[in-house]
């Protein structure tokens, strides 16, 4: 009979965790990939140059490792993830039936996996990292193999597992939280935006205002004194915009050297006023180039500026905003558009 992919993951799991155990492998996330490709026997070209170097060094050297990983998983890791994933969802269906099929009063607790499980699909398209993954797909073998094979002790395994779903629920949200926010700057990103704007939309609806920014001539920062630098710059404006934002004002990545800023519950004119603080607080923006021994000043950035219209969509009110940026843009940078409103 074929085996369940279920099945099929944790018995890879089982084969390839005494593996790197054996031959003292770091489980990061590479390791993981590489020796759960190596065990489920999918790669002749792999498997063999993997079982020549840990022949000759009774382990894998990280520079062996990366490189192997990188000729032949690098390219498919989203794939693999994609397929860990899919892997977790069958085992939770499994340990969902296995549940359902061993005790008649479980629904309580059959309800909380079905919900638990449900955040995984959400997570499906979600940055989630490949050790998140491990993690998850350990905590779920450890739950099935425990319900599947002690029955006798299966109260007590249902206490543990419950526990380790917690857990699990815990993960789950903390990997939610990462995908919300932009790594280089600390600001949120536009994922977080979308789901500010629409829960702001819903509870207050009137009033709510959109602020674009673009560093200006940012291109030429980086040209004249490297990414890195360029980098800081970023960083250091992020800050001044947080640090600028009012009341319930939030700061948004949006991409690149443009951020978005939500000011809830104001008229474009105090909206305006706003960007206007935040455009001269980042006139007073330096950075240093240690190196040269300089110091990197005259940044600046323009703003444009929209309120939400009735029967607006979000699409309709960035573009305004956009428009009013490329204005400010046009007519000389370092300036707030519409002048008035
Ligand atoms: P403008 O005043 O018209 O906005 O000109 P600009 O040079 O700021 O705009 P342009 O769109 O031509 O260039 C934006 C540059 O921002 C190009 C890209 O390399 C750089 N950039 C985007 N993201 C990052 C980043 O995360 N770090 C660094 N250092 N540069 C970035
Ligand atoms: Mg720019
Ligand atoms: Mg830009």
């Amino acid at each position: 009979m074929a085996l369940s992919l279920l099945q099929q993951a944790a018995q890879y799991l089982k084969k390839a965790l005494p593996l790197m155990l054996k031959y003292q492998i770091p489980t990061t996330p590479t390791n993981y990939a590489l020796w759960y490709t190596y065990v489920s026997e999918q790669n002749d070209q792999l498997n063999g140059q993997l079982d020549a170097i840990v022949n000759q060094y009774q382990t894998c050297p990280p520079s062996a490792a990366e490189a192997l990983y990188r000729e032949h998983i690098g390219s498919q890791q989203e794939l693999d993830t994609r397929q860990l994933r899919q892997s977790m969802e069958a085992m939770a269906t499994e340990l969902s039936q296995s549940i359902r099929d061993t005790s008649s009063d479980t629904s309580a607790f059959r309800a909380k996996l079905d919900k638990n499980f449900g955040k995984l699909n959400q997570l499906e398209q979600e940055a989630t990292s490949l050790d998140q993954v491990m993690d998850m797909v350990r905590l779920l073998v450890k739950d099935s193999d425990d319900i599947l094979h002690r029955t006798d002790y299966f109260q007590q395994q249902l206490d543990k597992a419950q526990q380790e779903i917690v857990t699990l629920q815990h993960k789950l949200l903390a990997a939610e939280k990462d995908v919300m926010f932009d790594a280089l700057t600390g600001c949120h990103n536009r994922r977080a935006f979308d789901l500010d704007f629409k829960t702001l939309l819903r509870d207050t609806p009137k009033g709510i205002c959109v602020v674009m920014c673009d560093i200006d001539h940012f291109k030429r920062i980086n040209d004249t004194y490297g990414h890195v630098l360029g980098d800081q710059v970023l960083k250091a404006v992020a800050n001044r915009l947080k640090e600028g934002c009012r009341d319930s004002m939030k700061v948004y990545r949006f991409g690149g050297e443009e951020f978005a800023i939500i000011v809830p519950s104001s008229q474009l004119q105090v909206a305006r006023h706003q960007a206007e603080s935040l455009r001269r607080s980042i006139e007073k923006v330096t950075v240093k180039d240690r190196r040269k021994n300089s110091t990197i000043s005259n940044i600046s950035a323009s703003f444009g500026v929209a309120e939400w219209q009735m029967k607006d969509s979000l699409a309709k009110l960035l573009e305004r905003a956009d428009a009013q940026l490329y204005e400010a843009k046009r007519l000389g940078r370092n300036r707030v558009m519409p002048i008035s409103g």
